[in-house]
């Protein structure tokens, strides 16, 4: 039998398949599986389940002391019980056992020393007033050992207790992974960490490091096991990231060197304003990588209003200039208008090539989404395959097969959270050359996560933003505050009575929709949960029952029109099942004015750039994401006029939900939102599938707590890689990659 058999050998064969059945349900099918299902925490020895605050009817496991085991026979009906009292210092609690002859119970008797320390599994039930467990499961600590010093030693160690079910407990489970621990020797267990970095960082063996988890004598050897598996989670994921990486840049994209006297100079000619040092430095970087032949791959990170869409169109030009087109993928059909409005306004007579008036080094930007005509979408994709349309924007229809380019040599993901990977993937093998990549974000995503979901990307941040503008003040508004409504909506008047404009969000389309119904990103058809777009979303576990249904954007509207503030008020209607057409006009009657209030759903989320716009409101606020509320305020205060945001909500002061909205209202700063975001959230919705569940997950890694680990990591991975691209002179790490992270997985954190 060779080494890595010995890990991959099925349970049934080791353990018999009874135990093996149990374990089975917990997904441990390998003696792999097995080892690998760590403890979720440690007893101590000393440490005593509180018997007083058990309840009735629960499956509880109580860690106590036993004080008196005593077999007695049943006159009355025959057979034979035994009785245990066991204590955790103050309360006690009887372990009740019913057998036909008093032998049977012997056996338990001499087990339930009194004086002994042991767990007990079983539900908790009342007989004359007393607490009891009936035919409880239990262990006694120590009583396996061979000998006396043994079972003193056995019963001075922390206690594993594993994640376990009713019918496996935790102590079953720690004595199967110690009979298929013991017996295994170093050759058995190949190490995924190299010797080299394990001798320079001083790290035990994986062989050792199981036994400290599983078999620990202090804490301090748990501790040092649990280090050093974390490590190599963040070795093992860091290096697939690295070799991804070096598999990429192998593959030449065309270069795309700027020209001093193409569009980009033409561009910052007309532009009303200088570009800020931060966008000027990231154009710079992104020039650099356009000119390389390495296929860029980049993540611009800005907070919105950032100035993120000039930085991306002087790339896009870079491109053109160069002979090439760029395409700009939006997530929603309100997104990809706007980018087309804002970029045909910033390039003027520079996008009008062919037409008179055009400039003589114009280009053309063509628009194509899945709601076209055929008869304008037949023109779009003509004009996107003879390269007449230099700069294509687009939704996810630009991703179907149909559509052809004649040399694409960048492609601008916007808002990329919520975008799929394989979308990215459909437009990236396009063509024989990859083109280069650059995906922008507003959601600003702290480095390790960047490093551990986005591995492979280079990031580029846009800190500063352009000045001139003033900030955006947030309050919480307590719905249930009639006063404080009445006041909100007086003040939505006052500033459409000096020609500004307001947003109100609600959680939902109409009053027969569930929340969350709309709007929903470009959906994959697969299934497979590695194929989700990472969404950045949470919604509290607290949130108000909905006993009172959530604000819809057709309600929401007509109560406002009838409300006497809002008299002669034009209010828009906004959502992301209206027709193409009624979108635009919406989003047009709202920018010049024409309907000041716009009453929406999440679709204006992301981008979405009014600059008179000046109030926020959200309704059912604790509905809604951190981050999303930071990205819908950032559609208010982007021009000189100052901002105000209203989270309007019912949660209650104190409640989870309400502390979220406070944190909300306490920032401005991005950043320090999605940190705040990442430690309320549960850590598997960062990093969606890569973290949740099944066998192949991160267990002991935290991207946000083990920063420092995963930064490490990387930078041992990076060597690792480039010292031997094909790991081949470290087959225990290369087969851990293939093994953990599966094929699948590998391209899922690809993303792009
Ligand atoms: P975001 O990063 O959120 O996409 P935008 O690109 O939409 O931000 O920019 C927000 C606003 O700031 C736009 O109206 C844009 O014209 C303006 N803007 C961008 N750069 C500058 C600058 N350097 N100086 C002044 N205004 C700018
Ligand atoms: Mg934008």
């Amino acid at each position: 039998m060779t080494a890595t058999d010995r890990l991959a050998e099925p349970l049934t064969s080791v353990l018999g398949a009874r135990t093996a059945g149990g374990l089975k349900k917990l997904g441990l099918e390998t003696v792999e599986d097995l080892l690998r299902h760590y403890p979720r925490r440690y007893g101590s020895p000393g440490e005593r389940s509180e018997i007083a605050a058990l309840a009735n009817g629960e499956h509880v496991t109580v860690m106590a002391e036993v004080r008196s085991a005593q077999v007695r026979s049943m006159r009355s009906r025959g057979g034979a019980m035994l009785e245990a009292i066991v204590t955790d210092g103050r309360d006690t609690l009887q372990l009740t056992f019913f057998a036909k002859r008093a032998g049977v119970l012997r056996m338990h008797e001499s087990k339930l020393k009194p004086g002994s320390t042991g767990l007990f599994t079983g539900t908790v039930g009342e007989y004359r007033g007393r607490r009891q467990l009936t035919h409880p499961d239990y262990l006694i600590v120590g009583v396996d050992a061979a000998d006396e010093d043994e079972a003193v030693l056995e019963a001075s160690r922390p206690i594993p207790i594993y994640p376990a079910a009713a019918a496996v407990p935790t102590w079953r489970i720690g004595r199967s992974v110690r009979t298929v621990l013991d017996p295994l020797t170093e050759e058995d267990v190949p190490d995924p960490i190299p010797a080299a970095v394990r001798e320079a960082r001083e790290l035990p063996s994986l062989l050792e490091a199981l036994r400290a988890v599983h078999v620990p004598e202090r804490p301090e050897i748990w501790q040092r096991g649990r280090e050093r598996l974390r490590f190599e989670e963040a070795l093992v994921l860091q290096t697939a990231l690295a070799r991804r990486r070096a598999a990429r840049e192998e593959l030449a994209a065309t270069p795309r060197p700027p020209r001093t006297d193409g569009l980009v100079a033409a561009l910052d000619a007309r532009l009303p304003f200088a570009l800020t040092t931060a966008q000027a430095t990231v154009g710079q970087e992104i020039s650099r990588s356009l000119a390389g032949t390495i296929p860029m791959m980049r993540l611009l990170q800005g907070d919105v209003g950032a100035g993120k869409t000039v930085v991306a169109l002087r790339a896009m030009l870079q491109v053109v200039d160069a002979g090439g087109q760029a395409a700009l993928l939006a997530p929603t059909e309100v997104l990809a208008a706007q980018h087309l409005r804002s970029l045909e306004q910033l390039l003027g007579p520079l996008a009008h090539a062919g037409l008179l008036g055009g400039d003589d080094r114009a280009t053309r930007i063509t628009l194509l989404t899945g709601s076209q005509g055929s008869k304008v979408r037949r023109q779009a994709l003509g004009e996107a395959a003879s390269g007449a349309a230099g700069i294509v924007v687009g939704t996810h229809a630009l991703l179907s097969e149909g559509v052809q380019f004649a040399d694409l040599g960048l492609v601008v993901v916007d808002e990329q959270h919520r975008f799929g990977v394989e979308q990215r993937d459909a437009l990236r093998t396009r063509g024989d050359r990859p083109p280069h990549m650059l995906v922008m974000t507003a959601t600003p995503i702290p480095r390790t996560v960047a490093m551990t979901v986005f591995g492979d990307l280079e990031t580029s941040t846009l800190g500063e933003r352009p000045p001139g503008r003033a900030e955006t003040v947030t309050h919480v508004v307590p719905a249930e505050n009639e006063a404080w409504l009445a006041r909100t909506w007086q003040r939505v008047r006052e500033e459409v009575d000096q020609g500004r404009r307001v947003y109100v969000v609600c959680p939902r389309i109409d009053a027969d929709e569930l929340a969350g119904g709309d709007d929903a990103p470009p959906t994959n058809t697969a299934d497979a949960p590695g194929d989700e777009p990472l969404t950045l979303e949470w919604e509290g576990d607290d949130a108000p029952p909905a006993s009172v249904p959530l604000a819809s954007v057709t309600e929401t509207a007509k109560m406002l029109a009838a409300r006497p503030e809002l008299a002669g008020v034009r209010i828009g209607l906004m959502h992301g099942r209206l027709p193409a057409e009624a979108k635009d006009a919406t989003m047009a009657a709202f920018a010049s004015g024409d309907a000041p209030v716009m009453v929406s759903t999440t679709v204006i989320e992301v981008g979405v750039d009014v600059p008179e716009a000046t109030v926020m409101i959200v309704l059912d606020a604790e509905r809604f994401g951190l981050s999303q509320l930071h990205q819908l305020r950032g559609r208010v205060g982007r021009s000189a006029l100052p901002g105000l945001c209203l989270l309007v909500s019912r949660a209650e002061p104190g409640s989870l939900s309400r502390e979220r909205l406070d944190a909300v209202a306490s920032t401005t700063d991005g950043f320090a939102l999605a940190e705040k975001d990442l430690e309320l959230r549960r850590e598997g919705d960062v990093l969606g599938a890569a973290q949740s569940g099944g066998r192949n997950s991160l267990r002991l890694l935290r991207v946000v707590k083990d920063a420092d680990v995963i930064e490490e990591a990387r930078a041992v991975a990076q060597d690792l890689v480039a010292a031997d691209p094909g790991l081949a002179s470290v087959p225990a790490l290369a087969s851990a990659i293939d093994a953990w992270l599966g094929p699948e997985r590998e391209d899922y954190l690809e993303r792009g």
